[in-house]
């Protein structure tokens, strides 16, 4: 029961988590998350808890438990962590990505911020109060979910979709969130409330063929791709400012100049231009804008051909409340003259998510949060990537990001570890997020 082995649990269960290498790239066969399905299960082990696997295609397995509340007008909690990661180029890393390292405090490897901490510290207190025999009024599932890496496919849309009835709760927390922003009055803790809506747009210009040899007056449509690249790479739309950017940007306690250019529509695009550093930069105008990042150029037959197809993949990010239709009319004001050269194919297209902080979910957070961190407060943020959240925020349950970080690794180091080299997590990291979530459950399910 000692806060030590709070610690050492959390370090061993995520340096497995680690090694069991479930990694996801996006191919069907690939992921294989039976094996951490299969670590959490032995984790579980002699503590009671009875298990539910749900397996949408061979190896993509997620893991359920739960503790049945007593009273049932009280609330159910989803714990949900997701149990894949995603590949590596392991010429980059000072250690194995995949050997769970421990080194001065410090685990080392794939998924150490992305997200097996949260996972295996969430699966942390629920072994705990297990063990121990708590008898909760809510109801407390804990789930380890496959596929997140990839959309969800073989993970949260399938089990939403398909086994609603296993995950529904009237409250999710997954990942990410939780490490502290120092501010003026006191550490930020930002809670992901609200995302962007992912919408992937294939744009496929056409051209005529003809021989390499003779260019001249020739419809080349590598030539026009090239025209429509630069269109969408400098194309923003008319800045939005949700009202999670606003409170976050409040929050940060920068000069108050800055913080009223960063919160008006007008001046928010020509400040992020210069403003440093280049991390906040980036995220003042993807909070604040649909984003288009033309990504992917495929065309072109042979150096001997006029170029008569080319596809270019558009990676959008469509701000909370823009809609698929609006990203299309986006698309086609960026491409201007060229938007009837241009056919758009639409693989992917949906909306943002976002939830209020003001639920009682939220306050027992600010209760549990304030003891472990003093002084600190927990303010709302918009990510700018996609979560699992989303699926149970499209169905109108309030789900949160959130984990709890020392301050150890500054909290801007965190972007660059996020699907980039050297990712890692502090085990005093572990210690407050394990304990952060035995003292949540207690308190809002007790
Ligand atoms: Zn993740």
């Amino acid at each position: 029961m000692s806060t030590p082995d709070i610690e050492s649990d959390a370090t061993e269960l995520l340096r497995t988590m680690i090694r069991n290498a479930c990694v996801n790239d996006g191919t069907p066969a690939s992921g294989q998350e039976v094996r951490n399905a299969d670590a959490l299960e032995a984790y579980f082990a002699g503590t009671g808890l009875a298990f539910e696997r749900h397996t949408s295609s061979p190896g993509r397995t997620s893991l359920i438990t739960r503790i049945e509340g007593a009273d049932p007008k009280a609330p159910t909690l989803l714990l949900m962590g997701h149990t894949d990661v995603v590949p590596v180029n392991a010429s980059g890393w000072e250690r194995d990505p995949f050997a769970g390292d421990l080194v001065d405090g410090i685990v080392w490897g794939r998924g150490a911020t992305d997200m097996l901490h949260i996972t295996a510290t969430m699966a942390v207190a629920v072994r705990r109060l297990a063990r121990e025999g708590w008898k909760p009024r809510g109801t407390l599932i804990y789930l380890g979910v496959a596929d997140e890496e990839a959309g969800g496919t073989h993970g949260a849309s399938f089990l939403t979709e398909r086994h609603l009835d296993k995950v529904k709760a009237d409250y999710v927390i997954t990942e990410s969130g939780g490490v502290p922003i120092p501010a003026a009055s006191g550490v930020k803790l930002p809670v992901t409330v609200a995302e962007k809506g992912v919408n992937w747009r294939r744009l496929v210009v056409r051209g005529t063929p003809g021989h390499g040899s003779m260019p001249f007056r020739t419809d080349n449509a590598l030539v026009t791709a090239a025209e429509v690249v630069r269109r969408v790479a400098t194309y923003n739309p008319k800045a939005r400012i949700p009202d999670e950017w606003r409170e976050y940007v409040t929050e940060l306690e920068l000069p108050a100049g800055l913080t009223a250019a960063l919160t008006d529509p007008a001046r928010v695009l020509d400040t992020a231009q210069t403003l440093e550093p280049l991390g906040l930069a980036r995220m003042a105008h993807a909070c604040t804008h649909t984003t288009f990042a033309p990504n992917v150029v495929t065309g072109g037959s042979k150096i001997n051909v006029i170029a008569d197809r080319v596809a270019i993949d558009v990676d959008v990010r469509a701000l909370p409340g823009v809609s698929p239709l609006e990203v299309d009319a986006m698309l086609k004001e960026a491409l201007g003259d060229l938007a009837s050269r241009v056919d758009i194919e639409a693989p992917r297209g949906q909306e943002g998510s976002r939830t209020s902080l003001d639920t009682p979910l939220a306050d027992a957070l600010r209760r549990v949060t304030s003891v472990l961190v003093p002084g600190s407060r927990i303010i709302p943020r918009l990510t700018t990537g996609a979560t699992d959240a989303r699926y149970f925020r499209w169905k109108g349950i309030p789900s949160y990001g959130f984990a709890l970080h020392s301050r150890r690794i500054p909290y801007t180091e965190y972007p660059l570890m996020f699907h980039g080299h050297n990712e890692r997590i502090d085990t005093e990291s572990l210690r407050l997020s394990a304990t952060m979530w035995e003292a949540l459950c207690r308190d809002f399910l007790g």
